[in-house]
């Protein structure tokens, strides 16, 4: 027989945390007598296999950047304490599913602990240390508790800003509502940690701030910023360039002043799309902005949901929106009433099905963003009306490789392979066997070649030292979205999968497996390698000549266009609020940040998208806290 514990849900928790707390009412729709009884422990007697076992207990697994070890001390065949440790993983989100799993092991003294959504590499990495463990002590899953769950439940919940989402725009929009003298703000998150795509940015842009004339960046303007983000794509939404143009620099003077992060640097590199160069980064990266903003929300009394997806807007007679049913990590439905709606719900990148409704560009290319970017604020908004704008659009680049076959999801070599055609004689071909472009060029020029070309992709073509620099760097690059092991690699060469294309052998072998024509791609060599000779590509104009070896293995590697970023999304006014079709304004809904549309336009100059969802954040925060005060 096993014992079995229940487990007092997180959302029980909170409701009687919250009840009587200021303007926030919760109401659990559970009897009390169902609560009482969530919360007790009942233990019935062990008929357990490793009954009598006690010893300290290791296992390791592997987890999303490295080893992950779990520690059990077991008494008398009894969990007496755990411990987890995997100081590779990244802090703000397997960090935080080590602790949640180490502390759910210890609060019911058992291993049978559920997965961390979000987590999922961590989350397995442990699980497959609790079963080393295990094995080490001779006993199974079965000598432990099941933590029994209590029944899902529907509770209410008021508050008077609503914001969907704990990214860039969210975190920004709620500590400014609480500076602006708003009290009570809750933030959802459906992840178990917040931060979302911003946490992964290089960067924002901050024309004007205190910061761009700190570090001797002198003549920016918003008329320069505005300029320079118009010149960059089409359908954009002057209203929001405005807010952005004007607004930016101030932003960061907030994040750095009242919020104390860390921005106090300039990026090493200029970019050709800023006339004066705006970019900053933060110490520590975005992650520690994001977990900064996340500590002050909470520590300002701001209301942080985690685990907490907002499914859909409840409307009243009128069609206001006066709140959003969500579902929790426990299951339950909660119903929360607010007087203004926030959605900060990112993008949609990494919903293969939005992206093939969507077509244009996207379905050519693959996806190396953040798995919480699954376009839900802008289904939500769909449903009640909303229009959306800019839907086919994303932020491209050049040289992604995808991951397989049923997935969008892919990998992004930007660096290797501009480092293999400055050095060896790498060059790129379309699917016709034909160069195209000066290898050698900016990414956004490779970019808009690629974009061109059939089907929008190209092949790298390497000889053997080609090969060993490309392969080299991928395989040590030591962002998750850009390594491929050299093991991954060999199982892409020997796949029969175009998803993605890797063939080698010579080049009549290699260019069939790549579905290229040898005889085209066998001149075209010999025509890259008499420009080499001659001294001068005519053609295209590269200047780093290498020649390539006719006596080498020929390596073919695919390099599709790639993107983290969707463009698409609620078109709003100056004030932040959602338009339908007509033009008309759905009362009570706003949205900042990623989800929106119209301030990128079709393409983002570098620093832009970060800085759209922070600036949209703060001043939206402080706009709503002025309207919702009154
Ligand atoms: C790898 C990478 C690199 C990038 N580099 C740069 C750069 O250098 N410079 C730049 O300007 N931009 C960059 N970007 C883009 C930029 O980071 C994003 O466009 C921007 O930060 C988006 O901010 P956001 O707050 O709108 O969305 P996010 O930061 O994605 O936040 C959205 C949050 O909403 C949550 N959420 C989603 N659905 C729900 C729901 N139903 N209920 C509750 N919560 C929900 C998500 O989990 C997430 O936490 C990069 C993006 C990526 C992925």
């Amino acid at each position: 027989m096993r014992r079995s514990v229940f487990r007092t849900s997180a959302a029980l928790l909170m409701a009687a945390t919250l009840v009587g707390c200021g303007s926030s009412t919760t109401t659990p729709t559970t009897t009390a007598q169902e609560t009482t009884k969530a919360a007790e422990e009942t233990t019935q007697a062990a008929e357990a296999t490793g009954a009598g076992v006690s010893g300290e207990f290791e296992g390791t697994g592997k987890g999303f950047e490295g080893d992950v070890t779990v520690k059990i001390t077991v008494k008398d065949g009894a969990l007496e304490s755990a411990t987890i440790v995997g100081d590779k993983e990244t802090p703000n989100v397997g960090g935080n599913a080590i602790e949640k799993m180490m502390s759910e092991m210890n609060e019911h003294h058992t291993v049978n602990i559920d997965s961390v959504s979000g987590a999922t590499y961590t989350s397995n990495g442990v699980q497959e240390a609790i079963a080393a463990a295990l094995a080490a002590a001779g006993m199974t899953n079965k000598d432990f508790p099941e933590i029994e769950k209590v029944a899902a439940q529907t509770i209410e919940k008021e508050t008077s800003l609503l914001i969907l989402g704990g990214g860039g725009a969210g975190l920004t929009c709620g500590n400014s509502a609480l500076d602006s003298g708003l009290k009570d703000v809750t933030i959802l998150e459906k992840m178990s940690y917040t931060g979302g795509a911003t946490s992964n940015a290089g960067g924002i842009d901050a024309g004007l701030s205190k910061l761009q004339e700190e570090v001797g960046l002198t003549g920016d303007s918003a008329q320069l910023i505005h300029d320079d983000i118009m010149a960059s794509g089409e359908n954009h939404n002057e209203d929001l360039v405005w807010i952005m143009a004007n607004n930016q620099g101030k932003t960061l003077d907030w994040l750095k002043e009242t919020e104390n992060v860390p921005f106090n640097d300039r990026y090493a590199s200029d970019f050709p799309e800023h006339t004066v160069q705006r970019f900053f980064v933060c110490e520590g990266g975005m992650s520690n902005a994001m977990e900064i903003l996340t500590n002050n929300f909470t520590s300002k009394g701001g209301k942080l949901e985690l685990e907490t997806k907002a499914e859909e807007f409840i409307t009243d007679d009128e069609g206001r929106v006066v709140g959003v049913v969500a579902t929790d990590a426990d299951g339950n439905t909660i119903k929360y009433k607010a007087d203004a709606v926030v959605v900060a719900t990112g993008g949609y990148g990494a919903n293969a099905e939005m992206i093939s409704e969507k077509k244009g560009d996207l379905q050519y290319a693959v996806f190396y963003g953040v798995k919480s970017s699954m376009g839900d604020g802008q289904k939500m908004g769909e449903a009640v009306g909303a229009k959306m704008l800019n839907m086919g659009y994303a932020k491209m680049y050049p040289n992604g490789i995808s991951k397989g076959e049923d997935t969008i999801e892919g990998y992004a070599t930007p660096m290797p392979t501009l480092t293999t055609v400055n050095t060896t004689g790498a060059f790129f071909v379309n699917k016709d066997s034909k160069r195209f472009v000066n290898e050698t060029l900016a990414f956004a020029d490779i970019k808009n070649a690629t974009i061109k070309q059939p089907d929008e992709i190209m092949y790298i073509v390497m000889d053997q030292t080609g090969y060993d620099t490309w392969s080299e760097m991928v395989s040590t690059n030591t962002s998750a979205v850009g390594n491929i092991s050299m093991e991954q690699q060999e199982e892409f060469f020997n796949s029969d999968s175009d998803h993605p294309t890797f063939a080698r052998g010579t080049l009549k072998e290699a260019a069939e497996k790549a579905g290229l024509d040898p005889e085209a791609l066998s001149a075209e060599l010999k025509k890259w390698n008499e420009t080499v000779e001659s001294g001068t590509d005519s053609e295209f104009g590269r200047t780093a000549l290498t020649k390539f070896d006719e006596d080498s293995t020929v390596y073919i590697i695919e390099q599709r266009l790639r993107f983290a970023t969707t463009l698409g999304g609620y078109d709003v006014t100056a004030n932040f609020e959602a338009q339908k079709e007509d033009g008309t304004v759905i009362p009570g809904l706003y949205a900042i940040g990623e989800v929106t549309a119209g301030c990128n336009g079709t393409e983002a100059i570098p620093g832009s998208m970060a800085a759209w969802a922070v600036t949209s954040g703060y001043t939206c925060g402080q706009q709503l806290a002025e309207l919702l005060s009154k």
